[in-house]
This record gives structure tokens, sequence and C-alpha cells, in this order.
């Protein structure tokens, strides 16, 4: 029989919205004055930052990466490469990185080191989840959205191979 993952909600779409809400008033505040270049990491990203972007009254810019350190499975494979680089000009850029979840910190500890070798302005990172307790490598974190415990989660944009990016609230996988 077809595995038959187990989906229980850990963060509603409403609980969403609120920390959506708070992260761009804090991102709001601290650009003033900015144009900031918003670099999505691919694909997971993708909801929360258009979410995101949305309540930001800001003259920002996007552009996007993808990167590699999952295949189809559940672990990091703890290498990292890049599949699409950004296209951008940072020199000189204040660029703001905006993830879905920081687990071993190993693909956005990569990324940016890629991106402070372009040397920007200033470099940040805005993440959805936090889950530090799978820490390998020390990752600053400027923007949270929300720590969460050691399990797999899904939806609002993160997958199981792929599946699950478009559920509207984040569960967690039982199985
Ligand atoms: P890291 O390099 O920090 O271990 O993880 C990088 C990537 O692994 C994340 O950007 C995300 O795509 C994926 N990942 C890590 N933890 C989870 C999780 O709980 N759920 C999902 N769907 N993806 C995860
Ligand atoms: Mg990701």
């Amino acid at each position: 029989m077809a595995f038959q993952p187990q989906l229980k909600i850990l963060i509603s779409r409403d609980e969403i919205a609120k920390a959506v809400d708070r992260l761009a008033s804090e991102i709001e505040r601290d650009y003033q004055d900015k144009q900031p270049l918003l670099i999505g990491v691919l694909k997971g990203s993708f909801v929360f930052m258009a979410d995101l972007i949305r309540q930001l009254d800001l003259p920002l810019e996007l552009d996007f990466v993808r990167l590699a350190s999952y295949g189809a499975a559940k672990e990091s494979s703890g290498k990292v490469r890049i599949i699409q680089g950004v296209t951008t000009p940072i020199k000189g850029r204040d660029v703001l990185v905006i993830e879905d979840i920081v687990d071993t910190g190993i693909t956005i500890y990569f990324l940016l080191d890629y991106l402070k070798k372009k040397q920007p302005a200033s470099l940040k990172l805005c993440t959805l989840t936090d889950k530090p307790s799978r820490r390998r490598v020390p990752v600053p974190i400027d923007y949270r959205g929300f720590t969460v415990s050691n399990k797999f989660i899904v939806g609002y944009g993160l997958d199981l191979d792929q599946k699950f990016r478009n559920l509207p609230d984040i569960y967690t996988l039982e199985d």
C-alpha cells in the first residue's frame, strides 16, 4: 500500500498571518529609507515570501536562488550546491534572505557565504521557521517567525517529496 503520512496541524493559517504581519513590521522599521533586495530560497520560501512582500511598504526588489541540499529524503546530505544563482547585482545592496526553515543550518550558511563574497552593503536573514535543536553550524537569524521542535513539517511552501506545498497551514508529519 502507498505511504500514507499522517498530518497533524502545528501552525494554523491565522497564526502564520499574524507572524507575517509582525515580521513585516520589524523589517519595515529596520529598512526605512532603504531599497532592500529580498532573495528567496526556492522552492520552499515562495509562499511565505509572497505573503510577506505584500505587507511591506518599501521600494523593495526581488530575486531568487535555488539550492540543492536535500534529495528526496528528509535528511540533509550535508552538501549544498547552487542550481540557480542570483541575477541581480548585489554589491552595495541591502540584502535580506528569505527562508522557509533553518534546520541544520548547512544550506543557509553556504548561501550567506556565497552572498557575502558579492559584497552587499548589509546581509540579513528572515526565516519563517527555526529548528534550533538540529543546528550543526551557527546561523545568525535576524527575523524569525516560529521556533519549531524536531519534527518534519510540511505545508505553506514546505514539502515532502514535492508534495503538500499548497497546504495553507503548517503540519507535522507523524510516521
Ligand atoms: P538545513 O540545511 O538547514 O538542514 O535545511 C535546509 C532545507 O531543508 C530547508 O530549506 C528545507 O528545504 C529542508 N528542511 C529542513 N527541515 C525541514 C522540515 O521540517 N520540513 C521540510 N519540508 N523541509 C525541511
Ligand atoms: Mg528551503
